[in-house]
C-alpha cells in the first residue's frame, strides 16, 4: 500500500519507528493529488513548496530526537473557509478570490502545533451553501468512486480528497450537514462536533448558531486525533465550551456493551429508498449483535423534514444574510472596476462576487428578517428551534446514540439537482435538525448500494458525548461490509 493510502495513526507509528519519513509521505501525497486533481477537483489551491518545507522541518526534528506533536508529519488540507496565515481563503467565491487571511483560525494553530502539515485548500460550495460541491467559483467537484455524480456538499473537496487518497485527514465545516452528507457520498468518515466544542475563531461564518468544524478521514481513530488535536476552550470564541477534553481514542475500544441505540421511526418513511433503509438497519442489527440494545422511538418534531428543513433554512439564510453584509466590495475582497458612485460600488461588487445560490440566499434571509415578517418567519424558526432540541433530549433520555441514514440517497449524478433548489435542500433531512440542536452527529461508511456507491449510516449523542459517539462509530466500524 503507497503510504498516502494509509491512516494518520498507522503513518504516525511508521514515521515514528523511522520506517518512512514525512518528505516520502508528503511528496507520495503530492504525486496523488497531481494524479488525480485535474478529474476531481479536490482542491483550490496546493502548497507543494511549503508542505515539503513542513516536512523537511519535522524529519530534521525527529533526527535531533525533540519531541513532536500528535500529528507530526500527518499531509492535511483544509476546507477554504479556514483562515491560514498568509495563505489564500476563498470560501469557494469569487468575492475572496485573491484574499490572503491575515491570521491562523484557533483550529488551524492547533494543528499546527500538533505538527501536521498543510498540503492544501478543499473546494467547496461558495460560502459552504450547498449539498452537492457544485456551488464552486472554482467549478464543480468530483466523487472519485464515480466521476459522474457528486462528492456531496459544502465540504464536498475534503470528502473526495480524503477520499482519493489525496491527502490523509481533512477538515470540513457543518452547518447542516456538510461534514457528514458529503463523507457519506464519498465513503469516508465525517464527524460534526457538538457546537462550540471546535472554536470557529478564524472560520469564515455562514451561519454563526449552526456552524461547527470538524474532521474528514478514513477511519474513526483518525476522526478521534483530528478531534482531539483541535477540540476544546477558545478565549477568542465566546461559543466555545469550557469544558476538559477527554481522551477521544482511548475510550475506542470501550465496546458498546450495554448501551441502548434508538431508531425514530419518522426517520424511515416509506417512500425512504430500500437500500438506505436497509443500510440503516443492518448496522443496528449488527450493533445489536455487538452488544447494544436496540429501542423504538418517536422523534416527532426533531425527525419531520418539513418542521427541521424550513427551520434550518430560515435560520441558516436569516444569519448568511447578515454575516454576507460584510463583503461590501471596500474592507477586502472583490471591487468592482466599474461604479460611480458609492451605492454603485456595494451594488456591483456583490453583484460581480456572489454566485447565483448565494444571492437567493442573502434574498431570502433578508426578507426573513425584515420588519413585519420577522415575527412569522425567524422568530417562528427559533420557536420551533427549541421544539427540536427539548425532542432530542427526550429521545436521550431513552436511549445513549440515536442512529438514522446521513442522508436519503447515495450521490446523485452532476447536474441533476441544480436546477430544484428545494430538492436540493431536502438532501439534509438526516443532518440539519442536528445543527439545530446542537449535537454531535458522525456519518460511518457501512454498506455499498447500487452502482457500487457508498452507504453511510449517522449516529447521534447528546451534547459533549463524541467520546461516546465515536466509541460507537468505532463498533459499527468493525462490522461495515
Ligand atoms: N446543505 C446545507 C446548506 O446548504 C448545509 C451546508 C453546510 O452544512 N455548510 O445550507
Amino acid at each position: 500500500m503507497a503510504l498516502n493510502e494509509a491512516t494518520a495513526h498507522d503513518l504516525s507509528t511508521r514515521l515514528q519507528n523511522r520506517e518512512a519519513t514525512a518528505r516520502e509521505l508528503i511528496q507520495a501525497t503530492l504525486d496523488r493529488i497531481d494524479a488525480v486533481d485535474g478529474q476531481i477537483n479536490a482542491y483550490i489551491s496546493v502548497d507543494a513548496t511549503g508542505a515539503l518545507a513542513q516536512a523537511d522541518a519535522i524529519d530534521q526534528r525527529r533526527e535531533r530526537g525533540e519531541p513532536l506533536g500528535p500529528l507530526a508529519g500527518i499531509p492535511l488540507a483544509l476546507k477554504d473557509v479556514l483562515c491560514v496565515r498568509g495563505g489564500r481563503t476563498t470560501c469557494g467565491s469569487r468575492i475572496l478570490e485573491n484574499y490572503i487571511a491575515p491570521y491562523d483560525a484557533t483550529a488551524v494553530a492547533r494543528l499546527r502545533d500538533a505538527d501536521a502539515v498543510f498540503v492544501g485548500k478543499t473546494n467547496m460550495d461558495e460560502f459552504a451553501m450547498g449539498s452537492s460541491c457544485e456551488n464552486s467559483y472554482f467549478g464543480p467537484t468530483r466523487n472519485p468512486r464515480d466521476p459522474e455524480r457528486v462528492p456531496g456538499g459544502s465540504s464536498g473537496g475534503a470528502a473526495a480528497a480524503v477520499a482519493a487518497d489525496a491527502t490523509v485527514l481533512a477538515l470540513g465545516t457543518d452547518t447542516g450537514g456538510s461534514v457528514r452528507q458529503p463523507a457519506g457520498y464519498c465513503g469516508v468518515v465525517g464527524l460534526k462536533p457538538t457546537y462550540g466544542r471546535v472554536s470557529r475563531y478564524g472560520l469564515v461564518a455562514y451561519a454563526s448558531s449552526l456552524d461547527q468544524i470538524g474532521p474528514v478521514t478514513k477511519d474513526v481513530e483518525d476522526a478521534a486525533l483530528l478531534l482531539q488535536a483541535c477540540a476544546g476552550y477558545d478565549p477568542r470564541d465566546s461559543t466555545s465550551i469550557d469544558a476538559p477534553v477527554p481522551d477521544y481514542r482511548a475510550e475506542l475500544k470501550n465496546g458498546v456493551q450495554g448501551l441502548k441505540i434508538g431508531l425514530a421511526q419518522e426517520h424511515f418513511p416509506a417512500a425512504l429508498d430500500d437500500e438506505i433503509a436497509a443500510a440503516a438497519h443492518s448496522a443496528a442489527r449488527a450493533l445489536a449483535e455487538a452488544g447494544a440494545e436496540i429501542i423504538d422511538l418517536e422523534l416527532p418534531i426533531a425527525g419531520h423534514p418539513e418542521y427541521c428543513i424550513g427551520t434550518y433554512y430560515l435560520i441558516a439564510m436569516g444569519e448568511a444574510s447578515a454575516n454576507l453584509s460584510r463583503y461590501d466590495g471596500i474592507k477586502y475582497g472583490h471591487r468592482t472596476a466599474d461604479s460611480t458612485d458609492l451605492q454603485e460600488l456595494y451594488f456591483q461588487s456583490r453583484s460581480e462576487g456572489f454566485g447565483a445560490e448565494v444571492k437567493r440566499r442573502i434574498m431570502l434571509g433578508t426578507y426573513a428578517l425584515s420588519a413585519g415578517y420577522y415575527d412569522a418567519y425567524y422568530r417562528k424558526a427559533q420557536q420551533v428551534r427549541t421544539l427540536i432540541r427539548e425532542d432530542f433530549a427526550r429521545a436521550f433520555a431513552a436511549c445513549d446514540i440515536l442512529l438514522s441514514p446521513v442522508a436519503p440517497t447515495t450521490a446523485f449524478r452532476l447536474g441533476e439537482q441544480l436546477d430544484d433548489p428545494l430538492q436540493m435542500y431536502l438532501n439534509d433531512i438526516y443532518t440539519a435538525s442536528v445543527n439545530l440542536a446542537g449535537i454531535p452527529g458522525i456519518s460511518v461508511p457501512f454498506a455499498t448500494g447500487a452502482d457500487a456507491l457508498p452507504i453511510g449510516v449517522q449516529l447521534l449523542a447528546p451534547p459533549l458525548q463524541e467520546a461516546r459517539l465515536l466509541r460507537m462509530a468505532h463498533a459499527l466500524e468493525q462490522c461495515a461490509a
